[in-house]
């Protein structure tokens, strides 16, 4: 849009020059003053409205653009295979060529979802963080191998002291997990200190049968996804860390076809990747390397800094200013 903001020469040359040469009198030169201040308003009320009419056609763009954005985005979501990966997607499809007899299914794992609910908020919607393809013949360890949890990357050693020792962070310090599949508590043994966290789980489904079924408790090594009970579209649960939950579920369950991927080895096959690493609290750029309790300098509680963030917030000249806890932390994407 143009703005219209054209005016007469001959008007401007009278605001611009002063009135009075050539010894007119002094009631004309009043007369002059007062015609050029009367164009001045004229000009400067053109320029408002040509103003105000940009800024409305910007929003009315604006408006048009987020509603388009908002309808193509709406539209992508409700698309079951929208956001899986090029890989997945261009794959190509092969007629007439025999395959390995085995079944594929998809395993989606849901985004944690660890805040109380407050009265009156709306509800966030339990989306899939990750979906992956698994055969028949893809153990579990494999599948429990793909939950990826910050909750396992933290430490206990405070920030100056050495944590490069990868035994003091809380995947091995504290190993213990299970799946929970259909009516079955399966049980990772791998670690030599690893303990079934399942079992006060399972005492008290036993204390209350008329709300639980019975339930089943196996090791995890060696079992197939072939071999599992499960419900297609039915949410199960990753515990760790004590008290720690995944929701994931299993869909699309297929024979296989030519145009999959025979290696067993390639399994689980991520095809789709909607994760967002930790950011620095700070920065919001550079991965997170320290997690900072009871900050002085601090907005929050509890705030996971980088290292350079770090020392710039809490250390001066080598020296700790304020109060506050920090303890190493690795960010595992
Ligand atoms: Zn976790
Ligand atoms: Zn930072």
């Amino acid at each position: 849009m143009s703005m219209d903001t054209h005016f007469d020469a001959d008007n401007l040359k009278s605001i611009r020059e002063p009135a009075g040469h050539g010894g007119e009198s002094g009631a004309d030169r009043d007369e002059e003053k007062e015609e050029a201040a009367q164009i001045g308003e004229q000009v400067i009320e053109r320029i408002d409205r040509g103003t105000e009419q940009m800024r409305q056609a910007e929003r009315r763009k604006y408006i048009d653009d987020s509603k388009k954005t908002y309808l193509y985005s709406r539209c992508r979501r409700r698309l079951k295979y929208a956001f899986y990966l090029p890989t997945e997607l261009e794959r190509e499809y092969c007629m007439g060529k025999r395959t390995i007899k085995d079944i594929v299914v998809t395993c989606h794992i849901m985004q944690p979802c660890n805040k109380w609910h407050v009265r009156g908020e709306r509800r966030r919607p339990i989306i899939p963080e990750f979906k992956y393809l698994l055969r028949g013949e893809t153990t579990l360890h494999e599948l429990r191998d793909k939950f990826l949890c910050s909750a396992d990357f933290c430490t206990m050693v405070p920030d100056y002291e050495d944590a490069t020792d990868s035994s003091v962070y809380h995947v091995e310090q504290y190993p213990s997990n299970f799946l929970f599949i259909h009516d079955t508590f399966y049980i990772d043994t791998r670690k030599a200190n690893s303990q079934d966290i399942s079992k006060n789980i399972r005492e008290f489904m036993a204390r209350n049968r008329s709300e639980f079924g019975p339930t089943k408790v196996v090791n995890m090594e060696g079992v197939r996804i072939r071999d599992l009970n499960f419900r297609l579209g039915f949410p199960y649960n990753y515990t760790h860390q004590g008290l720690c939950e995944h929701l994931f579920q299993f869909t699309d369950l297929r024979l296989m076809n030519a145009q999959d991927e025979e290696r067993l080895v390639d399994y689980p096959i991520k095809v789709f990747d909607q994760s967002r690493a930790p950011k620095c609290a700070a920065c919001k750029m550079n991965a997170p390397a320290f997690v900072v309790q009871n900050s002085d300098r601090l907005p929050e509680t509890l705030m996971l800094m980088c290292n350079v963030c770090f020392k710039t917030f809490h250390y001066e000249n080598d020296k700790r200013i304020g109060t506050f806890n920090a303890y190493h932390y690795f960010c595992p994407q």
